[in-house]
Order: structure tokens, then sequence, then C-alpha cells
């Protein structure tokens, strides 16, 4: 016979006991040759244990059901600060500008993120447009495999916009459920890549944005637009190709994150040319530009290296075509930029996830993280290429490539 006190309390004891017992069962164990934590750190035999869609523990001698990644190479799931997750080619193979049917665009955004996630992107910002809603809320109902998806659902680029017009926009972005504000203040680098917007009016969307609690990317390319954006508390400049040193350093003073995009979009387009030329701006002229911003870029990128505190983040501007070859950027940044490779990981881990604030979820391997994260067949920092050998995908704790538990 208990007595009336533990009677109460003896009941929630035992049902928080068995629970745990539970729990210990329920845990996954990733048993890890090398560790990359995403920070710049490195770890050797680990054990990293996976509770629910969270890291538990990282030690060792971890009890659970063992997934043997001994002779791989662990790394947080990277992030893509920078892609246009719905854009493809129609059965025809031509790029396609305009839905006819939604549901069909609907599938093909369900393909690319399917891609994404395979290449080991576990989180990407999609600026943007309205299917992205659709695509992230089917892929938040967990069943279909998916990165995790913040979107714009669209921008703010219409130049003929009054200060009004454009808060009343911001204001519809976010009731509508927008992650982020995507603002284009330059014209397309295929159209010279002149300013659009004025300083008011970049003002009034950045603005808005930060009082609607929402960050604000900008697409931009000179010098005198990029300082604007930055005075406009926008967080980050998009591309950037034709940023001075000068400009670079002003970024890096003001915390301001810089995404340049160097490795993947422009020689996407040039190796899709057939599938783009003839539609808007896709002209002879306008790939003669994507091809001279290429050289451009890389001194960008380099100069961009060399700017103390800058803080450059991972953005590729995948489009169609180039949904899951998301890692070609940050293997060129290395290959060609000259970046450190620990540098490169840490740009599209940690400090993207930073930029998108949600370090305190991804981004990192460590206890209390979202368990995202996935291993690759040889040693990044000796080979980047190895990145492009995905063997393993979790995401919330879920597998969805892979081997599983033994
Ligand atoms: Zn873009």
């Amino acid at each position: 016979m208990i007595s009336a006190p533990l009677r109460r309390t003896g009941y929630p004891v035992i049902f928080l006991l068995l629970a745990q017992l539970a729990g210990a069962q329920d845990a996954v164990v990733l048993r890890v040759g090398t560790l990359l934590d995403g920070k710049g750190g490195t770890r050797h035999n680990v054990d990293v244990v996976v509770t629910g869609s969270q890291i538990s523990k990282i030690g060792s001698g971890e009890k659970g059901k063992v997934v043997d990644l001994r002779k791989f190479t662990v790394l947080p799931g990277m992030i893509d600060t920078h892609v246009h997750i719905g854009w493809h080619f129609g059965t025809d193979g031509r790029y396609q500008q305009r839905e006819t049917s939604q549901a069909s665009a609907l599938g093909y955004a369900v393909e690319n993120a399917y891609l994404t996630l395979m290449g080991g992107f576990t989180t990407v910002q999609s600026v943007g447009a309205p299917i992205d809603g659709e695509l992230r809320a089917a892929i938040n109902r967990g069943i279909l495999p998916g990165p995790r998806v913040l979107t714009s659902l669209g921008a703010i680029s219409d130049p003929s916009l009054s200060v009004e017009q454009i808060h009343a926009a911001v204001k519809k972005f976010s009731a509508d459920g927008a992650d982020l504000i995507k603002i284009f203040a330059s014209k397309s680098f295929r159209d010279g890549g002149g300013q659009t917007l004025a300083k008011e009016q970049i003002d009034a969307a950045c603005g808005e944005a930060k009082a609607q609690h929402l960050r604000a990317i900008v697409h931009v390319y000179g010098p005198d637009t990029i300082k604007l954006v930055s005075e406009a508390g926008c967080n980050s400049v998009e591309h950037g190709t034709l940023i001075t040193p000068e400009a670079l350093k002003f970024l890096a003073e003001r915390g301001t994150y810089f995404d340049p995009n160097i490795g993947l979009v422009a020689q996407n387009y040039l190796a899709h040319r057939q599938n783009y030329l003839g539609i808007g701006n896709y002209t002879e002229e306008g790939m003669a530009a994507m091809q001279r911003s290429i050289p451009l870029s890389l001194s960008v990128f380099k100069q961009a290296l060399q700017t103390p505190k800058l803080k450059i983040i991972y953005g590729t501007d995948a489009v169609a075509g180039a949904h899951g070859h998301n890692v070609e950027e940050l293997i060129y940044r290395v290959q060609q930029g000259g970046q450190n490779p620990t540098d490169a990981i840490t740009s599209a881990t940690s400090l993207s996830a930073e930029s998108l604030n949600l370090s305190d979820r991804v981004g990192t391997l460590a206890a209390g993280m979202q368990a995202d994260l996935i291993a690759v067949d040889g040693d990044p920092i000796t080979d980047i290429t190895a990145l492009r050998r995905v063997v393993f995908v979790m995401k919330g704790g879920k597998i969805y490539k892979g081997p599983g538990p033994l």
C-alpha cells in the first residue's frame, strides 16, 4: 500500500522513467569516423545521438540503434540561401517562364526539392514565387522528401511603385506568410545591371521588412546601390558582381551579409543555352553578358576573401538545370576562388544559418540542434569534390538517403 503523497507523485515519476527508457531505445546513434561541426571544428570517432528530431548528445560508446558512418565524413546539412526552387524546363526542354498549370508547376518544384535534398542541402531559401509556399507546406507535412524551405513568395521590383505602395506590398507578403522580403534594386546583369529603385524606395522596402520582423535581401550589382542597400538596413547583398573593394569594406563594417553567386548560375545558363535562348532577355547579348560575368565574379570573390570581417554566405542562385548541383558553387569557390575548404564549409553551414536567423536550430552539429546532417564519401578538407559524393542525408532526425540503423 503506497501512501497518498507518493501515489500522487509516484505515477508521473514512473511515467517519466518509462518515457526515458523508451527514448533511449528509440535513439539513433550515428557512429562517425570524422565529424566537421560546421564552425571549423573537427572530431574523430564520436557518436552522434539523435532523439526525435534533435541531436541529444555527441559522445562515445553510446547505446541505441547504430548507423555505421565510420568510413565517411559527417557534416551539417548544407544551406543554400539563394535558389529559385520552382524554375524548370518544360516537356519541350525549354525554360518554362509562365506556367499554364499550377498543378504541373508544383510537380516540378517537388522534383527540384528532392534533387536538392539528395545533393546534401537540408535548408534552402527560395527567392521566390507563390508556388514556393505550397511546396513549403507540402514538405512541412513530413511525407515528401525535401529541404526546409524559406521563401519570399515573390519580390519587390517595380520602380513605378510609390513608397506607400511598397509598404503595402511588404505587408501583403508578410500577411501571406513570407519568411523574408526579396528586393530587386538593380536590373538583370543581362540588361546591364543598372540601378532601378531609388534610395527612398529601397529605404521603404527594407524599413517595412524590418517593421514586419522579416529579413530583406537585395538583388544588386553596382557599388553605389550596394551602399544604399546596406545603409537602408537590408540584410544581404545578392550577386554584387560590380562591387568595389571599398564597398566590400563598407559591408564588412556594417555587418551586411554578402552572397556572391560565382560558380553555378552563369555556368548553368551557358551549359543550357539552348534551353533558354530566345526567351525574355535570354538573348545572344544576354548570354554574352553571362559569359563576361564569370571572370568578374571570380575576381570580386577573391577580393571579398581579402576583406577582413566580411560575412560571405552561401547562395548559388540555382535556376532551371541547376537544382541538385548546388554544391558546385562551393567546389568552385575553393578550387577557382582559393577559399580555404573549412571556411567554405562554415559559410555553407553555420554562417548561412546565422544569416537566416536559424543558428539556434541548424548549421552546426551540437547537442540541442536539429538533426540535419549528411555524410560524404571522402575528406572534403583535402578533396573538396568529396562533397559531390553524398551517401547519407538526415533532416530533422529522419533518414532520407543512405544506410539506416543496423
Ligand atoms: Zn536569383
